[in-house]
């Protein structure tokens, strides 16, 4: 496998790496103190085209690769953990939802105002009482008609706040298990749908995490995505897809922590001499670097092979299992490279070591992967 990044993936890489340097970095204190992101910055990259990196081009998308799309993505991540998730979570579950398994009237429908970044897509597969048991949701669309109404509660979805449209999993067929759950696409200003007020959290607070309701809510029939019944199938491979981009997220926090921890690490003085002259700080940079670079060979092979039409399930939760577990190791040791400054908001550690603890919940829980990794390894 060829890992070496084409001049396309390094152009679209650099250039996503400016607009984090120069507009990204310098205000993501501040956005995350106010939890959340200027509508100014999502209209720039809604106008450089974030919002449909893997569409075709006929919808307005870029139509890069996996790849390219990440190596843009873990930039981003690197400046903003949060402003990165908002552009994720649009693209690699929602807009690929519709791209995917979407009918052609819905492609045409939704896509080209997802592209620019006008409607903003949303994620709704986790419930009040159902999270890593997504076979087990409850939120009901029954048929009438040419319609189907649609009732139920989603949790913990991610830019919710947004204008945009809903990619919602809800139960068809009660009796057939998660062979009974559907996909379907619902705009955000539906009547019935309800969205809830923003949460506080501790991390990533510039993504919007909101409850949503659907009380009656009617839609065409023709609102699905895919067949009748094929709901988890679909949940299961665009979560693939998202979870290469959660590995990139956490590979972007990693770098930055440990870039600023060479930094500091040169300019801090103890005993009359920089902290990087000790070899116990050394090792932690060391240990770094190779935990990033471990991370980074598995999330390239994830995107590679994606790319490359393979069922990724295995690759994507290794690859998201490894990435996020260094993440939060590497941002525990930045934190403690930086002593007690590491502790104090002024420092940029601080935002890493909260914004990485969710890579290992969100997508999939840790737990969840090795679930994964253990099913398809004991399989034979
Ligand atoms: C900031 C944020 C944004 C999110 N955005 C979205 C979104 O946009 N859309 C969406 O649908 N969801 C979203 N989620 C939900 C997220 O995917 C879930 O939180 C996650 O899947 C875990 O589900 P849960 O929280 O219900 O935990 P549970 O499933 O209740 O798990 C609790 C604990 O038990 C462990 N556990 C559960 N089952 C097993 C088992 N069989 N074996 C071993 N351990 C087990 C879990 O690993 C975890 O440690 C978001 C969550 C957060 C925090």
């Amino acid at each position: 496998m060829d890992f070496n990044l084409s001049e396309d993936d390094l152009m679209i890489k650099e250039e996503a790496a400016n607009l984090a340097a120069k507009r990204i970095y310098p205000n993501a204190h501040k956005w995350d103190e106010a939890g959340q992101l200027p509508q100014d910055l999502l209209d720039e990259m809604g106008e450089l085209g974030y919002f449909g990196m893997m569409l075709p081009e006929e919808y307005g998308g870029l139509e890069l690769t996996t790849v390219t799309y990440n190596c843009a993505m873990e930039e981003i991540a690197a400046a903003c953990a949060g402003l990165n998730i908002t552009v994720s979570v649009h693209n690699s579950l929602c807009c690929e939802a519709i791209n995917k398994f979407g009918s052609e009237e819905l492609k045409k429908k939704y896509l080209p105002d997802m592209a620019t970044g006008k409607w903003i897509g949303s994620y709704c597969l986790t419930e009040p009482n159902v999270g890593t048991d997504a076979a087990a949701i409850k939120t009901a669309a029954v048929k009438k008609g040419d319609n189907y109404i649609i009732n139920g509660t989603k949790a913990f979805v991610t830019s919710a706040g947004f204008p945009g449209v809903l990619i919602v999993f809800a139960i068809t067929d009660p009796e057939a298990g998660k062979k009974g759950i559907s996909c379907f696409v619902i705009e955000k200003d539906a009547p019935g749908v309800s969205i809830g007020v923003a949460e506080k959290k501790m991390g990533i607070k510039t993504s919007d995490t909101r409850e949503v309701s659907f009380i009656d809510v009617e839609i065409p029939a023709t609102n699905m995505i895919g067949e009748p019944g094929t709901g988890f199938k679909t949940a299961v491979i665009l979560l693939n897809n998202g979870r290469i981009g959660v590995s990139f997220q956490a590979l972007g926090i990693a770098r930055a922590a440990m870039e600023e921890s060479i930094k500091y690490s040169k300019e801090r003085q103890q005993f009359g001499q920089p902290i990087c002259n000790f070899q116990a700080i050394q090792f932690k940079l060391a240990d770094m670097a190779a935990r990033i670079d471990a991370g980074m060979l598995l999330a390239l092979r994830a995107a590679s092979l994606k790319d490359a039409g393979q069922n990724v399930a295995g690759e994507s939760a290794m690859s998201k299992l490894v990435c996020s577990q260094a993440a939060n190791w590497v941002v525990n040791e930045a934190v403690q490279i930086h002593g007690g400054y590491g502790y104090m908001k002024e420092y940029a550690v601080e935002r890493y070591y909260r914004d990485a603890r969710v890579t290992e919940i969100y997508e999939g829980t840790s737990e969840a992967q090795k679930m994964v990794i253990s099913r398809l390894i004991l399989k034979d």
